[in-house]
């Protein structure tokens, strides 16, 4: 694909070390809404310090969870939806089973849990399992959208779909963080074309470049 192989000239290669902690990413996933990344780290830190397991956590009084909670932002909305998946999960909470499960069955069952999207699924198996996905975030839509990789104004379902349909797996991380890395360094919302080497194969630019 010669979209991955300019990003990979431009960025490199990056390389995925999953972690194997599944329910570690979902909730961080959870944290990381409305927030950076260091806000969210401190949250977490503080939850997983007062509360080292995760029925701990589950069975936390909710003013206590909320307060360890308090530096990430929304710690009020956060904590019962935190406590809501958890409670989900059963008795001991599990998600190891992901790593082997059918990748449907696997799927389905993250997106059924409550307030758990597309894209978090996506973010538990590839950053958990290194399982093939392509988290859709802002800078994936906005990138992808204007280099053609989907449909103009497909929804992030869809441009999952799309993407997934048309990237080898084992290209699926590198062209999720290299989507990224552009999104955030030239094509940002107010795009840098000028300085942009994709130019020549990029639809949007096409459309819309000044003649
Ligand atoms: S040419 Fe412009 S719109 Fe196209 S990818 Fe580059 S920065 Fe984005």
């Amino acid at each position: 694909m010669a979209i991955r192989d300019r990003l990979r000239e431009m960025y490199g290669i990056p390389v995925n070390e999953p972690h194997g902690h599944p329910i570690a990413e979902l909730v961080r996933t959870i944290l990381s809404q409305n927030t950076n990344d260091r806000n969210r780290d401190v949250a977490y830190g503080r939850m997983r310090e007062r509360f080292p397991t995760w029925e701990e956590v589950r069975d936390a009084p909710p003013e206590d969870l909320e307060e360890a909670l308090r530096p990430g932002g929304l710690a009020p909305s956060k904590t019962p939806r935190i406590q809501h998946v958890l409670s989900e999960l059963g008795g001991h909470p599990d998600l190891d089973w992901l790593a082997e499960a059918p990748r449907q069955q696997a799927l389905d069952y993250l997106t059924a849990l409550p307030g758990v999207g597309r894209k978090t699924a996506a973010c538990v198996m590839i950053f958990s399992f290194d399982r093939p996905e392509i988290p859709v975030d802002t800078h994936v839509h906005r990138v992808g959208g204007r280099l053609g990789l989907f449909r103009p104004n497909a929804s992030f379902e869809e441009a999952h779909d799309e993407m997934l349909a048309i990237t080898p797996p084992e290209d699926g991380y590198e062209l999720h963080v290299n989507l990224i890395r552009h999104g955030r360094a030239i094509c940002r919302p107010r795009p840098r074309c000028g300085e942009c080497e994709l130019r020549r194969m990029c639809p949007w630019y096409r459309r819309n470049r000044e003649d």
